[in-house]
C-alpha cells in the first residue's frame, strides 16, 4: 500500500500515524525537534532534578477524540482525576473558597441553589450561558455575557481563560459555547476533570511511540520541514533542506506543523493570524505540600497564577492568556507566582523553593472571533494529495489537546478514504 508521509511529531500528528498504522498502511513521521509531543511534551529538568511538563493540561471526560486515542495506544489508565469531588476554587485576596459542582444531568440545577453558587454570584449570571448560544459569529464572550461582577471574575473569566486562552474581551463566544455545550450543559459525568498521573510523556507521547515502534515506524528526529515541491495540483516532494523526498504518485501527506510553518510552506492559503501565551511555573515544595481537601488541583482567582496542579514535592502553576507578563525575566515572575501558591499550600511565604519558568510564546492561536473562519479544513491546501491537521485546523473545538487529536484522526480517515478511492480505481 502507499506511504503516507506526517510532517510534526506533536498530538495531531501521532493521532493520525496511531490511526493510519492501525488501519496498516505505510507511514513516515518526520518531527523537526529532537523529541516527539510538540506542546504537549515532557523533559528532564536539571534545576529540579526531575521530569517537567512543558505546561499543565487538563483534560475533560467529555474529551472522546482524546480518549480514544488514549485506549489506541493502551494508555487510558495513565491518567488520574485530581479531585475526587468538584473542581475546588480559591480566591487569593478574599480568602473565600467554593466548589464548582454541575448538576448530574443537562438541567443547571444547581445554578439555582444558593449553596452551590459561587460567592455573590446570582442564578442569571450563569443563565447568561444562553447568550453564547445566540451570539453571532463576531461576539466575543465579554459581548455575549458581559462583565458583571463578582461572575466575571469568579466564572466566566476564569473559564474562558483556562477553555480559549484568552480574556472574554477577545475570545470567540461561539467557541467558549461549543465547550460548554459538551461539558456542563450535558451533567456532571462530562466534567470530571483528568490528568497525566505522571507527566504528559508518559500519558500521551511515549506510549504512542511504542505503539508505533511495533508496528514498525519511528520518528525521523531532526527533519525540519523548509518547502514544498508542486507540480500541478499535487506535491511532489518535500523539502528538508539537505534532503529532499519525493513522493510518488499515490503517497500522501498529512501536514501537522503550526500553522506558522504551513504559512511558509503554503503561502497564500488564509489561517488564523497571531497566538497567545501560557506561562507556567514549576514550584519544588515538601512531599508533604496539601492542596485544601486533598485535591490533586485548585483553581486561583484575585492573584496571578491561575491552576495549581500539585504531584509529590512538586506544584506547577498556570497562568493562560499570559501577553503581559511572557516577556518578564523569570526570576520576576517566580517572585510574583510564589506568594500566590504559598497561600494555596498555606506554606510560610520565606524563603522561596527552587521554580523553574516555562514559557510557551505561542501556545495557542488567537481564538477571536476574527480567527474562527480563518480556520482551514483539513484539504484547504487544494492540493490532491496533501491534507492539513493540528489544532488551528476547523475542527469546531478550541486549540486544546482534543482538538488536536480530532484533527489528527480525521485527516487519517480522509487519507484513507483517498488512499481506498485510488485502490478501487
Ligand atoms: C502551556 C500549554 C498548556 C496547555 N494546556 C492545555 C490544556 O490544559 N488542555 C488542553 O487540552 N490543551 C492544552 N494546551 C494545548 C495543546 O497542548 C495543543 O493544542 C496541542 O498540543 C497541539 O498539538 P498539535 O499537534 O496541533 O501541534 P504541536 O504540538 O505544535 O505539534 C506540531 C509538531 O510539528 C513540529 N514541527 C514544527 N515545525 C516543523 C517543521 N518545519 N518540520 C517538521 N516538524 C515541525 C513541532 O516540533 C511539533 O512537534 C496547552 C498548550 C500549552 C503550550
Amino acid at each position: 500500500m502507499s506511504r503516507v508521509h506526517i510532517v510534526g511529531a506533536g498530538l495531531a500528528g501521532l493521532a493520525a500515524a496511531v490511526r493510519l498504522s492501525a488501519a496498516g498502511v505505510p507511514i513516515v513521521l518526520y518531527e523537526a525537534a529532537p523529541q516527539a509531543g510538540g506542546r504537549c511534551r515532557s523533559y528532564r529538568d536539571p534545576q529540579l532534578g526531575r521530569v517537567l511538563d512543558n505546561g499543565n493540561h487538563l483534560l475533560l471526560s467529555a474529551n472522546r477524540a482524546a480518549l480514544a486515542y488514549l485506549d489506541e495506544i493502551g494508555a487510558r489508565e495513565t491518567l488520574a482525576s485530581p479531585t475526587d469531588g468538584p473542581l475546588p476554587f480559591l480566591d487569593l485576596a478574599s480568602g473565600e473558597a467554593w466548589r464548582l459542582e454541575p448538576s448530574d444531568g443537562p438541567i443547571a440545577w444547581w445554578v439555582f441553589r444558593p449553596s452551590r453558587r459561587i460567592p455573590g454570584t446570582r442564578a442569571a449570571d450563569f443563565l447568561k450561558a444562553v447568550k453564547l448560544r445566540l451570539a453571532g459569529p463576531d461576539a466575543t464572550v465579554a459581548e455575549a455575557v458581559g462583565t458583571a461582577e463578582p461572575a466575571n471574575a469568579r466564572f466566566w473569566r476564569p473559564l474562558t481563560v483556562a477553555v480559549l486562552n484568552a480574556p472574554p474581551e477577545k475570545a470567540s463566544a461561539r467557541l467558549l459555547w461549543t465547550v460548554l455545550a459538551e461539558t456542563f450543559l450535558k451533567g456532571a459525568a462530562w466534567c470530571k476533570p483528568l490528568i497525566a498521573r505522571d507527566s504528559l510523556a508518559d500519558s500521551l507521547v511515549e506510549p504512542a511511540l511504542r505503539t508505533l515502534a511495533a508496528r514498525g515506524t519511528a520518528p525521523r528526529h531532526g527533519w525540519r520541514l523548509r518547502g514544498l515541491v508542486r507540480e500541478r495540483d499535487r506535491v511532489a516532494a518535500l523539502d528538508f533542506g539537505s534532503e529532499r523526498i519525493a513522493l510518488a504518485a499515490e503517497e500522501r501527506v498529512i501536514l501537522a506543523t503550526p500553522p506558522t510553518v504551513v504559512a511558509d510552506v503554503l503561502p497564500g492559503l488564509p489561517l488564523p493570524e497571531g497566538s497567545d501565551p501560557i506561562v507556567n511555573a514549576h514550584v519544588a515544595v515538601s512531599t508533604d505540600a496539601r492542596l485544601p481537601d486533598g485535591a490533586g488541583i485548585l483553581g486561583l482567582v484575585g492573584g496571578v497564577a491561575e491552576w495549581i496542579f500539585l504531584r509529590p514535592g512538586l506544584a506547577s502553576v498556570t497562568v493562560s492568556a499570559a501577553a503581559q507578563w511572557v516577556d518578564r525575566p523569570a526570576e520576576e515572575l517566580a517572585a510574583r507566582l510564589w506568594p500566590d501558591v504559598a497561600r494555596a499550600l498555606d506554606l510560610p511565604d520565606a524563603p522561596q523553593p527552587p521554580i523553574r519558568i516555562v514559557k510557551e510564546r505561542r501556545a495557542t492561536f488567537s481564538q477571536t472571533p476574527a480567527n474562527l473562519c480563518r480556520r482551514p479544513d483539513p484539504d484547504a491546501a487544494g492540493l490532491a494529495n496533501l491534507l492539513l491537521a493540528g489544532d488551528y485546523t476547523a475542527t469546531g473545538l478550541p486549540a486544546t489537546i482534543e482538538g488536536a487529536v480530532t484533527s489528527g484522526q480525521t485527516a487519517a480517515r480522509l487519507a484513507l478514504q483517498r488512499l481506498g478511492a485510488r485502490a478501487a480505481c
